[in-house]
């Protein structure tokens, strides 16, 4: 017998562009890597700069989550500017690029530690998750969770 769910899967694609414009298909996988591991965070704190994705006051670390192409991922494939219309992308995307680096500076400067992690590196949850571990790394090991 075939296993119905396996059948009835709606297909990746078509799930991804459903949920396209706030919670990222992206920023899903994080998140539920990060609810699988046993962190807790926030989603889209607005009282900090930048309304960063995810937040984890106990580490008081911000996490964003960015689009390899919207925040130029230096030396990524996905992050290649299009050669059509230069004029209007280039200005576009070095303002998300400048945009960015002064709100982690406004929330250095506010005693927070700022994470990226780029659409590239949730694929594979395997390294997605070391990723994640390698950010808590210090507060985690050695240290029992309830
Ligand atoms: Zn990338």
């Amino acid at each position: 017998m075939a296993n119905p769910i396996l059948l009835t899967t709606p297909s990746r694609s078509a799930l991804m562009s459903r949920i396209r414009s706030i919670n990222t298909a992206p920023e899903i996988l994080v998140r539920s890597a990060l609810h699988r591991m046993g962190f807790r965070f926030r989603l889209h704190y607005r009282r900090l700069p930048g309304k960063p994705d995810l937040v984890l006051p106990k580490f008081r670390t911000a996490i964003f989550v960015h689009g390899c192409f919207w925040h130029q991922h230096l030396g990524c494939t996905n992050a290649r500017k299009p050669e059509a219309n230069k004029a209007y992308w280039r200005p576009k995307l070095e303002a998300n690029v400048s945009r960015f680096a002064a709100q982690t500076e406004e929330l250095e400067k506010l005693g927070w530690t700022v994470r990226v992690i780029w659409e590239c590196e949730t694929k594979d949850s395997e390294k997605l998750r070391s990723l994640l571990l390698s950010f808590f790394s210090r507060s985690v090991s050695g240290t029992q969770r309830c």
